[in-house]
């Protein structure tokens, strides 16, 4: 989609068919209704006819991937964390993956997928929000090509990774700006960061700008705004239709600079419940300035976009429609406990993190599950 696709669909051509000076008349006269309705709307809707007061509502949704997918791009919600799956002609990618809670999910939701193997998992950073998941993956899969800044840390989470790449022996690449791969019939390039040594971690995230060649989708990890302003300077394309927020809406991110020319329409942010006041209202406000439509995983749950020749569709609130859908069509009405076979948890059937239909064991009693030694969840506490 280009910039301005959707103005273009909007605007009618009144010349079809018509002779040249028929065409102008009816022109005229066409601007005049036009005007007229719109004067009529500001009245009626006090005055915010023209400034599209509501950002998200070119926002389209669909409740599976239309025919014509070329690449899905998944906001896994892993809470406080980041955790993307990219899809392009069943070829994977994995960028970041989200906290060691949600390490079950993130192998779980791939398994859901059929996927055996991995082209790429890309590492943003190593702080633990983007890297824990990442170790149960690389435990769990075949992964082709690792990516990776090129600095260490002293973390116990980034030792776990170091001896899970020794033990696999893969050896991870540490890309340099402007670095391409592909990806199916999708293409990724390296957008940042300019250098590994900057003193904040944040500001050597791996950044990409990912694209299938109708619609970009930028991802720079938790880069705040010395590496933002670095890019920006590097003259590196950074052009975008969705933008994924960095640093969970820091307010030192996403800079006006930035956004003005990266131009997202739609931006999402991965963020969960936190200490630091993520997304931050000042953040918020410049993607609202730069008529940006917001999508959240603490509200919006996993977001999925479908990215095809003419069209950007999006499936919103992913988690609480495949459970609903399992709630209806797998458990049984006498069950009153639901166990995961893998886990060897038990939930209450209306528990949020209830496991998939192939893993589910039912019992009709709570004493059945302890002495088939399944222990309570946490979230739904049975
Ligand atoms: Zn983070
Ligand atoms: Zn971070």
């Amino acid at each position: 989609m280009t910039k301005n696709s959707n103005s273009k669909n909007d605007t009618v051509s009144f010349n079809y068919n018509s002779s040249k000076r028929g065409a102008k008349h009816f022109q005229k006269r066409a601007s005049l209704f036009f005007a007229t309705i719109i004067l009529v709307a500001s009245a009626l809707f006090g005055g915010n006819f023209l400034l599209n007061s509501n950002p998200n509502s070119n926002i389209s949704t669909v409740a599976s991937a239309p025919t014509g997918t070329n690449l899905s791009v998944t906001f896994l919600d892993v809470g406080q964390g980041n955790c993307v799956i990219v899809e392009s002609n069943g070829h994977y990618m994995l960028i970041d993956g989200g906290n060691s809670q949600y390490s079950s999910k993130v192998v779980s939701y791939l398994k859901d997928l059929g996927i055996t193997t991995l082209d790429y998992i890309v590492i943003s950073h190593y702080d633990a929000d983007h890297l824990s998941g990442i170790i149960g993956v690389l435990n769990n899969y075949k992964v082709t090509k690792v990516i990776s800044p090129d600095y260490e840390s002293d973390t116990k989470t980034y030792g776990s990774y170091i001896s899970i790449m020794n033990k696999k022996n893969y050896t991870a690449i540490h890309p340099s700006i402007g670095d391409e791969f592909n990806l199916g019939n999708a293409t990724f390039k390296i957008v940042s960061p300019i250098k590994y040594s900057y003193e904040d971690e944040n500001d050597n995230s791996v950044g990409i700008r990912l694209t299938d060649g109708s619609h970009s989708f930028l991802l720079l990890g938790d880069a705040e705004a010395q590496s933002e302003s670095d890019i920006l300077n590097s003259g590196i394309d950074l052009s975008c239709d969705v933008y994924m927020v960095s640093h969970h809406g820091s307010s030192n991110s996403s800079t006006n600079a930035l956004l003005d020319l990266a131009k997202p329409s739609i931006a999402v942010i991965s963020v969960g419940k936190n200490d630091y006041g993520h997304p931050t209202e000042q953040t918020l406000n410049r993607l609202l300035s730069h008529n940006i439509s917001i999508l959240r995983t603490d509200q919006d749950g996993t977001i999925i976009a479908y990215s095809g020749k003419d069209f950007l569709k999006w499936n919103i609130n992913f988690d609480t429609k495949s459970i609903k859908k399992e709630a209806t069509s797998n458990i049984p009405t006498e069950a009153s406990y639901i166990g995961n076979k893998n886990s060897l948890k038990f939930h209450l059937p209306t528990c949020p993190n209830l496991p998939t239909a192939g893993n589910q064991v039912y019992f009709d009693s709570r004493e059945d599950a302890v002495n088939e030694g399944f222990s309570p969840c946490g979230v739904c506490k049975p």
